[in-house]
């Protein structure tokens, strides 16, 4: 690659000169989700596309079934990012060509109609209209081979989990994935070792090169915006070392247009630092699901650490929050020991083969949460809201007793400073509904709704085909523009928002 060029495939630090300038129509900054979508769209569309990631290429005999390897190549600030508030809260995200998806446990809900509604009737996104979106959500279940996998491949986890839910009359079904070969190996969070998962790397962008419009520049941390009026005339960055993630280079991307698809964290930033937009609604408004879960210890073998890592749920949306199982790994199942101490937490970690585990995840409706520029680096609070609290106990006292209902022996919720619950009888008295936010161990990787979309600017950090209020040519494609927080895991409903945005822009680029 020469200077100044444009060259369609797969690049990275090592194949491009250490001063990278690309010409190209549109630039993504992104490649999660959300600016893969877009970027299939516009180079469907024709244009040329230069994409720019801050993370590496991967492919599935890269990966290791490693905490620390995973967290220091994977993972957003190496598995160390979280919130403060009313309570602390690790909050991962993932980092590489595929972002998130490279990470996530490829669970897939459509948006449901009454949020997709509320968006547009109620809150004035008027493009998110039904059709359509039922349009990109086929779309996406073709791309990314969505699928149940069979009872083979679930495992006792999630069995159990559902026979338990039915035994009490619940609405328990086995989720629909994005992982067409899943082999049930149980460790999605450490990038799918055996290339079974549709990550979005190794769907919709495989389908993106084929037009032959699409460049993808990983090692790319693009960081400031060159503006000329209302217009964004090049995104300037650091060309990273992709061992030590240290800058080695320089980039610079002259476009027509750029979309911003950093996620929900990395975009309001991105705005923020370059102040493209102010922090009324800018950084804002942070939603996240928060998740908090427990065990449960069975007379026979489960084996938590086998089958697909997310497979049952059950479905209690009406009353705001889904229980979803996961797999967990020795390591992870120690740190969620953090009531005991010594010998007993060492019994437990004997068992782990007895244990199930499953979570309760929230549709946040009275939680505040924020992204923010300081002079120290990034800042993210979530401070959980009554309502919010209420219902992320009710969820877990829910999941005990789905436990029980399964022929649990004990059940340990993950809340600080509790015990062990031997009986359904004891749940209640264990998980009391005015526990402080503080004591409920909780965890969250579905950010959302940092640059929202709405009508207006005065309500709004993007219109509703994406473009940020008062600049020409720069539109916001990821997960940021929820207007809301969406109650069912949200990695669908990202690719669909990136398929209509940049969809959108190629038609208005003339
Ligand atoms: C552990 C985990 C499990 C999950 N499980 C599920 C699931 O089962 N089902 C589901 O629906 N959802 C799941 N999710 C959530 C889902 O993956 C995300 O909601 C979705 O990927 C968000 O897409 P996005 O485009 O907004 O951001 P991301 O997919 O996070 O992509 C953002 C990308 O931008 C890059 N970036 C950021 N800033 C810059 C910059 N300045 N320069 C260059 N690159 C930059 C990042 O490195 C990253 O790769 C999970 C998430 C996690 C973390």
């Amino acid at each position: 690659l020469s200077q100044g060029t444009f060259s369609p495939g797969r690049h990275g630090a090592a194949s491009v000169p250490r001063k990278l300038v690309v010409h190209a129509e549109v630039a993504v900054i992104g490649a999660g989700a959300g600016g893969v979508a877009a970027a299939t769209a516009l180079a469907e569309a024709g244009r040329r596309v230069a994409l720019f990631e801050e993370g590496r290429h991967w492919a599935p005999k890269d990966f290791r079934p490693d905490t620390t390897f995973a967290f220091r190549h994977l993972y957003q600030a190496r598995g160390a990012r979280s919130s403060r508030g009313n309570m602390v809260m690790p909050l991962p995200g993932g980092r590489g060509v595929g972002g998130s998806t490279l990470i996530n446990s490829a669970i897939c809900f459509r948006c449901p109609d009454p949020i997709l509604d509320h968006w547009r009737d109620g809150l004035g996104c008027s493009t998110l209209e039904r059709d359509r979106f039922g349009r990109y959500f086929d779309r996406i279940w073709q791309t990314l081979g969505v699928t149940v996998q069979s009872l083979d491949i679930q495992r006792l986890n999630n069995i159990v989990f559902r026979d338990g839910a039915e035994k009490l009359g619940l609405k328990a079904e086995f989720l629909p994935r994005s992982a067409p070969g899943c082999a049930g190996c149980g460790v999605c969070q450490y990038g799918c070792p055996t290339g079974g998962k549709s990550s979005v790397d190794r769907t919709f962008l495989v389908e993106a090169l084929a037009t032959g419009n699409v460049g993808v520049y990983a090692d790319c941390r693009m960081t400031t915006a060159i503006t000329e009026g209302d217009r964004i005339i090049a995104v300037e960055g650091e060309l990273l070392d992709p061992e030590t993630q240290e800058p080695i280079g320089t980039v610079r991307v002259e476009a027509d247009a750029f979309v911003l698809s950093g996620g929900p964290i990395g975009s309001p930033l991105f705005l923020l630092s370059n102040r493209l937009a102010d922090d009324t609604h800018c950084g804002a408004h942070l939603v996240v699901h928060p998740t908090t879960s427990g065990m449960a210890r069975f007379p026979f073998e489960i084996r938590p650490w086998h089958g697909v890592t997310q497979g049952c749920y059950v479905d209690l949306w009406e009353r705001g929050y889904l229980l979803q199982t996961y797999t967990v790994t020795p390591d992870q199942y120690f740190a969620l020991l953090p009531t005991m101490m010594g010998e007993e937490t060492m019994s437990y970690m004997k068992d782990l083969r007895f244990m199930g585990s499953a979570g309760a995840l929230i549709h946040d409706e009275d939680s505040e949460g924020r992204v923010q520029v300081t002079p120290v680096g990034p800042d993210i609070s979530y401070f959980l809201g009554e309502g919010d609290r209420q219902r992320l106990v009710e969820g877990l006292r829910k999941v005990g007793e789905v436990f029980f209902a399964a022929g649990a022996l004990e059940f340990l919720p993950a809340r600080l400073g509790g015990g062990v619950v031997r009986t359904v009888g004891e749940i209640e008295a264990a998980l009391p509904l005015d526990m402080p936010a503080h004591h409920l161990v909780t965890y969250a990787s579905h950010p959302m709704g940092t640059c929202r979309m709405g009508a207006t600017s005065e309500s709004s950090v993007v219109d509703p085909h994406g473009r940020v209020w008062g600049w020409k040519n720069l539109v916001v494609a990821d997960a940021s523009v929820f207007p809301t927080s969406l109650g069912v895991n949200p990695q669908v409903t990202t690719m669909a928002m990136g398929l209509m945005i940049g969809e959108t822009l190629a038609g208005g680029l003339g």
